[in-house]
């Protein structure tokens, strides 16, 4: 089988040595020059029996073996028949450089593409890479594509990857849009979109629309469950303060020992204790006009008889009382929305510690750090005023 020159006039680039990487055919300019990599596998390769032709007239000979192997495409196009059955094969690859269309030969022939060339010619070659049904190639392509967007390529890239079903580096686009978007609105991408693809435009501002819902209702969450896990810390320390007494108040029978070392959660115990001094003695506690503070103690206590377990041996004061009120409650209709409410609150406290305990596991360090901040702040809203006021 006879070689087929390259029939390029002039071809705009040169054809690299490498071009078959480690899978080389021959690269013939003249019959004299043949160029190989590894010639043990040469040796064991045909002639090239079919040209791509590149933009520009670059024409890279390859295998129809090869790229049928790789390609199903490819494979379609070379086994549809021809008008001559002497002409030559010839598969037009136009509309992207012939840069990147090399490389995408060098890809068929070597699974391989260097991180040089991926920068280069990344969204030519996840165009082609979809086109011609390469999917080994399209997976790099989408990966390296995501690794880098910049603000002004996002939108091309975002645009691309809507068109050739990539739907990783979709939502990636989406998220850096999202992310960025005070800066993308001002690139010309973003203008083209407004002029040309509303329905895009709309998809995206959709998109931060959720995310920006999204990300307040993780922040509400967290919120909430940081206070129910301060409650519930404040319903262990009143247990442990009513039982075995801690710096400052203690059961009648237990002295509070000043020199004592602080509790683990003594942040929190102290603000408590700080309270329950101040509800012992407190003079507005019962009159009509009554006191934010003591009536935050009150709840304390209500909603440790809730919890609590072991009434008929408990400590804490009023632990009984609260429950043979609710268990006689009146079933009056005003009082069974507040009952509901005052349930649920209370089986969120109660399961705080489990959530916390499970999910403490997944967190990073930063994040546990954060917490221990917000718990030397004390039992939320709560206990930070209340303390603030004492020692004003
Ligand atoms: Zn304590
Ligand atoms: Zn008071
Ligand atoms: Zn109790």
């Amino acid at each position: 089988m006879e070689s087929t020159p390259l029939t390029t006039s002039v071809p705009p680039t040169a054809l690299p040595d490498d071009l078959y990487f480690n899978f080389p055919a021959t690269v013939t300019s003249d019959d004299s020059a043949a160029h190989t990599i590894t010639p043990s596998i040469f040796r064991e390769l045909p002639e090239p029996d079919v040209h791509i032709l590149a933009s520009g007239g670059l024409r890279i000979p390859a295998h129809s073996g090869i790229l049928a192997s790789i390609s199903p495409v490819l494979e379609h196009v070379i086994d549809r028949p021809r008008k001559k059955r002497t002409a030559e094969k010839v598969i037009s690859i136009l509309g992207v450089p012939s840069d990147a269309v090399v490389s995408f030969v060098r890809f068929l022939y070597s699974s391989r593409c260097s991180a040089e060339h991926l920068e280069k010619h990344g969204i030519h070659l996840l165009a082609l890479s979809h086109v011609y049904m390469v999917p080994q190639l399209k997976a790099m392509c989408t990966k390296d594509l995501a690794q880098r967007l910049t603000i002004e390529s996002v939108v091309d890239v975002l645009q691309l990857a809507r068109l050739c079903n990539a739907p990783d580096l979709y939502l990636k686009c989406m998220k850096f849009v999202a992310d960025h978007f005070k800066f993308v609105e001002k690139t010309e991408g973003w203008k083209f979109i407004q002029d040309h693809d509303p329905w895009l435009e709309l998809d995206i501002l959709q998109f931060i629309d959720e995310t920006e819902s999204r990300k307040q209702r993780n922040r509400r969450i967290r919120k909430e469950r940081k206070l129910y896990l301060e409650l519930h810390e404040a319903m262990e320390c009143l247990e442990h303060i009513c039982s075995e007494g801690c710096t400052i108040v203690g059961p009648s029978n237990v002295d509070p020992k000043k020199e004592r070392e602080p509790c683990s959660h003594y942040s929190t115990c102290h603000g408590l204790q700080l309270l329950i001094k101040h509800f012992a003695t407190c003079k507005k506690r019962t009159n009509s006009v009554g006191c934010g503070r003591c009536k935050r103690m009150w709840q304390l206590l209500k909603l440790h008889s809730s919890i609590c377990d072991h009434s008929e041996c408990c400590k804490v004061p009023l632990c009984r009382k609260f429950k043979q009120r609710s268990s006689t409650s009146p079933d009056e209709n005003n009082k069974r929305k507040d009952d509901a409410q005052w349930k649920m609150l209370v089986r969120k406290v109660v399961s705080a510690k489990a959530i916390s305990s499970l999910s403490l596991t997944n967190k990073k360090l930063s994040d546990l750090e954060e917490d221990r901040m917000i718990g030397h702040r004390g039992i939320g809203s709560f206990r930070l005023q209340s303390v603030r006021r004492y020692r004003s």
